[in-house]
């Protein structure tokens, strides 16, 4: 007979295997494992100072400015960014069946090297099982995952979008629907409640009802793949709606010059666009339009990813349609002549804004960093400040380019170009 210890056929060691990742993830925290201490120095990001920031038990304990020597340091340390819609990386999606935690996790990790160390989430209009299957994952994910605090929580996108095309965008007419606030209880439920905003077309019969329901489950509303008039978008901000999904995005290719759903809500003070700023999704002009209307304290930039971001040109296959990755990283549904989703990460976003509308390094990283951060209410990030998670990016810029050099997740190097 063999000793206790020695674990006698495949399962038991797997249980084995288990039992010591589960003691070690007592002793260290939920998210212990990746807690660590250490200290980092370049340029700040928001001013170009020299500085060290230190961090312990992946938390910044200190920021201390530096005297410049001989040596030339050319690279900047910002917060990690945070990209609020992500439909998927890296091969895996939000919204396809047989979602599983290890695929969250292989995008999560996939994101490092980007830059990315949070991101929400992103569920496309989808069948109600992939609802229910897929955030119970994601619950399972960031409740028991050691790096579930890097997603604190999902965006549904669809269903409760316009179904007209243009507005509907690349989403599965079959699968748009009326706001259904039944139906959203059972997805909240799902997800134990770790839905953090939904996005409405506020012109679809129920939609005010819906916005107000929501909104006291504290749970924020977007206005998303809509038509919405004038006097519906104020109806919806009145209620609380604070977000405009990927303003100049998912809406008709024609629009009456007067009466569309771009001028209230660009006039809106309380709505905060987030953009597509691919060099696809959005020309300069609107891009810079946007920004000078609303300001960089008042716009974030998205990546709006979705599975085949990174993968090479040539056609692929999309819950049953065909979409085109082209040679420049464009991806379209040719049937429709609609963008199915952007392929390349934020970063992307954060260095063509830059070079569309001219404003500083520290504007370009805060759309993609502190504005998310305070819309979304995640307290404990998006800012480079004692106290907060250590999540940063140790960056340079080249030709233009944003280049991410070294990422940090909760103290702990997670990427290093
Ligand atoms: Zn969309």
């Amino acid at each position: 007979m063999a000793p206790f210890f020695v674990p006698q056929n495949y399962s038991t060691v797997i249980n084995y295997i288990k039992l010591i990742f589960l003691l070690a993830m007592i002793q260290f925290g939920r998210t212990g494992l990746s807690q660590q201490s250490g200290e980092v120095v370049g340029q700040l990001y928001s001013d170009g100072s020299l500085v060290k920031i230190t961090f312990k038990d992946g938390i910044i304990t200190d920021i201390v400015p530096q005297t410049p020597g001989n040596e030339t340091i050319d690279h900047f340390i910002a917060p990690g960014f945070i990209d609020t819609q992500l439909n998927g990386y890296a091969n895996e999606s939000f919204s396809v069946e047989g979602l599983n935690v290890d695929k969250v996790d292989k995008i999560t990790t996939s994101l490092w090297k980007e830059g990315v160390t949070t991101y929400v989430p992103t569920y496309v209009t989808s069948p109600k099982t992939i609802y229910l299957d897929n955030l119970k994952v994601l619950a399972d994910y960031i409740e028991n995952h050691p790096n579930g605090g890097c997603t604190p929580g999902a965006f549904l996108e669809g269903p409760y979008i316009s179904p007209i095309d243009g507005f509907r965008g690349a989403h599965n007419l079959k699968h748009v629907r009326d706001p259904d606030w039944k139906e959203f209880e059972s997805f909240i439920k799902a997800s134990n409640n770790h839905i953090i905003m939904i996005g409405v077309a506020p012109e679809q019969p129920g939609a005010m009802d819906f916005i107000k329901k929501t909104l006291d489950k504290n749970i924020m509303v977007s206005l998303a793949h809509h038509n919405g008039s004038m006097e519906q978008v104020k109806e919806a901000v009145g209620l609380g709606a604070t977000v405009s999904t990927h303003l100049g995005n998912g809406c008709a290719n024609h629009i009456h010059r007067h009466d569309n759903p771009l001028w209230p809500q660009l006039s809106e003070d309380n709505l905060t666009p987030s953009i597509i700023v691919d060099g696809h999704h959005l020309r300069r002009e609107e891009v810079r339009t946007f920004y000078k209307v609303k300001g960089p304290e008042n716009l974030m930039l998205v990546s709006d990813a979705v599975f085949l971001s990174g993968m090479p040109p040539g056609e692929y296959e999309w819950a049953g349609k065909k979409v085109v990755m082209t040679a420049e990283g464009k991806l379209r549904m040719p049937d429709q002549d609609v963008l199915a989703g952007a392929s390349f990460p934020i970063h992307t976003g954060i260095s063509n804004v830059m070079n569309y509308t001219g404003c500083s390094l520290n504007d370009a990283v805060n759309m993609a960093t502190r504005v998310p951060a305070r819309v979304f209410g995640f307290t404990d990030r998006g800012s480079l400040e004692k106290g907060k998670r250590a999540d940063m990016v140790v960056l340079t810029r080249e030709n233009g380019k944003v280049v991410v050099q070294k990422t940090i997740v909760n103290g702990k190097t997670v990427y290093t170009k």
